[in-house]
């Protein structure tokens, strides 16, 4: 690159999804990125399929479980400098509220906040250190709108909002800056399998996106499913040195889902 500093980008959870579409983006752009997943395969064939799209060779799959600490110590030892730190590992589940067990409230907390809390620990003070650095959560419309549904998803993606603001401030005058992205129903792999189960295989995938969004996102001023890539776009700009001035901030790409001038 000649205009850019080549950073190093770890984007959590890029084998598929959101994760994959922000680990292109930051490919394109010419930065180093590391893309993870659980499994071996999964994650060295998404990291092929990065290299292949974007020509870039510096992309390298690390396989590790980041819901966990141990996950956590082995991408630092794997990857011990990190100057953009994306947390968009994230699980959803749709479970009425009265039933949800002591264990799956854990297990949303453990998986969706407290791996990227983790990570953060882990990275942000060395970003600190050398004076530039940003870490993005990748929440939802759903930290603001609590989903009946899953609730415990919707606490997860409020307590991200908490959690990015405080490491913001703790972080204030370094050069580190803190984001929380707040994607709205976006069309993943997940989604698309969700649209077709709900209509079944006679309807095609935009009439049943179409009425998706007509019936169970009737505030979307945008009237269709997000593409991961749209959300992609958000995070590599608030990824980037232009972005110096936006911290502690939670960023829509909802398609003004939210009904508020604020998040
Ligand atoms: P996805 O299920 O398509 O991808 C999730 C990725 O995380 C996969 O690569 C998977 O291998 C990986 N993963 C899961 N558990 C892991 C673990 N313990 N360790 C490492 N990797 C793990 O997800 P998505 O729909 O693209 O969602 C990504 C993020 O965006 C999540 O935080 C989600 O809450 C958020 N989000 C999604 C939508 C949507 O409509 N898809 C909307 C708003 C917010």
């Amino acid at each position: 690159m000649t205009e850019t500093t080549q950073r190093t980008v770890l984007v959590t959870g890029s084998t598929s999804g959101i994760g994959e579409a922000i680990a292109l983006a930051f490919a394109r752009d010419g930065h180093r990125v590391i893309v993870n997943g659980r499994d071996e395969e999964r994650t060295a064939a998404a990291a092929d399929e990065i290299r292949t799209a974007t020509g870039s060779t510096a992309v390298e799959p690390v396989a590790a479980d980041l819901a966990t600490d141990e996950g956590a110590q082995a991408m630092l030892a794997a990857v011990p400098h990190v100057d953009v730190l994306v947390n968009n590992l994230g699980i959803f589940g749709a479970q009425p509220v009265f039933e949800i067990p002591d264990e799956e409230w854990r297990r949303f907390f453990e998986v969706n906040v407290l791996s990227g809390v983790r990570l953060t620990r882990l990275y942000a003070p060395a970003m600190a250190e050398r004076g530039w650095g940003r870490v993005i959560f990748i929440a939802s419309e759903s930290a603001v709108m609590t989903p009946t549904e899953m609730v415990h998803y919707g606490m997860t993606k409020t307590a991200q909002i908490a959690v990015s603001r405080g490491f913001a401030q703790e972080l204030k005058g370094t050069g580190v800056t803190v984001n929380t992205v707040l994607p709205g129903s976006t069309l993943t792999p997940g989604v698309e399998e969700f649209l077709r189960d709900r209509v079944g295989p006679d309807v095609p995938l935009d009439e049943a996106e179409r009425r998706f969004m007509a019936e169970e996102r009737p505030t979307s001023l945008l009237g269709r499913l997000i593409r991961p890539e749209e959300v992609a776009s958000m995070v590599r700009y608030v990824g980037s040195d232009e972005a110096s001035a936006t911290t502690g901030a939670a960023l829509r790409v909802d398609g003004g889902l939210i009904p508020a001038i604020v998040p």
